[in-house]
């Protein structure tokens, strides 16, 4: 029987093909939802199309399908979803919490300091309420509290980020007209009603944004675990970036089983079909028994 106060979900960005380290991640979120006899919804990203890549959103689709990952009801995008960002964003500007910034990355970096994801605003926009006339269409930034956010990990603990000091005010609409990634999980998430969010640990940084997010606009905050990354021999994360190989449809079987040693599951059996190593594993998941330490897959 389906459990109610399980949803999770798997969010791939069309911006290239999947590779081993988005199967892991595709896998575990699976694995995770269907241990808790939960739901796995598949949310496209597509909300940055200078970014994309032409055919990425099918292909990827057509690969969880082949992997034996099904999902449950439709695959929502992005893309289709912009009123839905602009009903949040209207009701933090009624709060008064964010303000049109015209700077250019260039002149306010040059007075900012480090964070922990990037340079820190240094706030020199902050007392602007509405846009000026007749100047470019600027980016619009929330205001950040100074307080702790605090929240705990099922993977790696307790983990915790004065925003503020960490990340400074950051943007929810950017200059070129495209909703920032921030905003929009954020209202996803909560317009889809997830409980449990499975992802990649290159996104633990953003979890702090995202939970004052929430509070804001009165959302749940969803349970969080954050997987061990998979590197290469440099220690790099493996992404378009690093030049990650396409998965291999005629090695689907070699590659899932590779995923499940990472995931510190058994020996998998024999078995006939990928789908059929996949509900083997259902039963054997176990997120606690995972380590936050990154995995070197050469
Ligand atoms: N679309 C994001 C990515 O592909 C993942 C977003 C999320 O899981 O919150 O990196």
């Amino acid at each position: 029987m389906e459990n109610p106060t399980y949803i999770g979900r798997f969010a791939p960005s069309p911006t290239g093909l999947l590779h081993i380290g988005s199967l892991l991640t595709a896998v575990a979120s699976y694995l995770d939802a269907k241990a808790h006899h939960g739901r796995w919804l598949v949310r496209m990203e597509d909300l940055d199309p200078p970014r994309e890549m032409a055919g990425a959103a099918s292909h990827i689709l057509h690969t969880l399908a082949a992997f034996g990952l099904e999902w449950d009801g439709e695959v929502v995008y992005q893309s289709q979803r912009h009123a839905l960002y602009h009903t949040a964003f209207t009701q933090l500007q009624q709060q008064q919490l964010i303000y049109p910034c015209y700077c250019s990355r260039k002149t306010w970096q040059q007075a900012a300091h480090m964070g922990v994801d990037g340079w820190v605003y240094n706030g020199n926009c902050r007392n602007l309420a509405s846009p000026a006339p007749h100047t470019k269409p600027p980016a619009w930034r929330i205001r950040v509290p100074h307080h702790t956010i605090a929240f705990h990990d099922a993977i790696i603990g307790d983990y915790a980020q004065n925003l503020a000091h960490d990340i400074g005010d950051f943007v929810l609409l950017r200059a070129d007209g495209f909703w920032a990634y921030q905003l929009a999980v954020v209202v996803d998430d909560a317009a889809q009603g997830i409980t449990h969010i499975v992802r990649g640990q290159d996104l633990l940084v953003s979890t702090p944004r995202q939970i004052y997010l929430q509070q804001c606009l009165h959302a749940p905050t969803p349970h969080y675990a954050h997987l061990p990354l998979l590197v290469n021999q440099h220690g790099q994360k493996w992404s378009k970036q690093t030049l990650a190989p396409a998965l291999d449809l005629n090695q689907r079987e070699t590659l899932l089983r590779q995923v499940f040693t990472y995931l510190n599951l058994p020996p998998a059996p024999s078995v006939n079909r990928p789908q059929d190593l996949l509900t083997w594993a259902i039963p054997h998941w176990n997120l606690h028994k995972l380590s936050p330490h990154a995995i070197c897959t050469e």
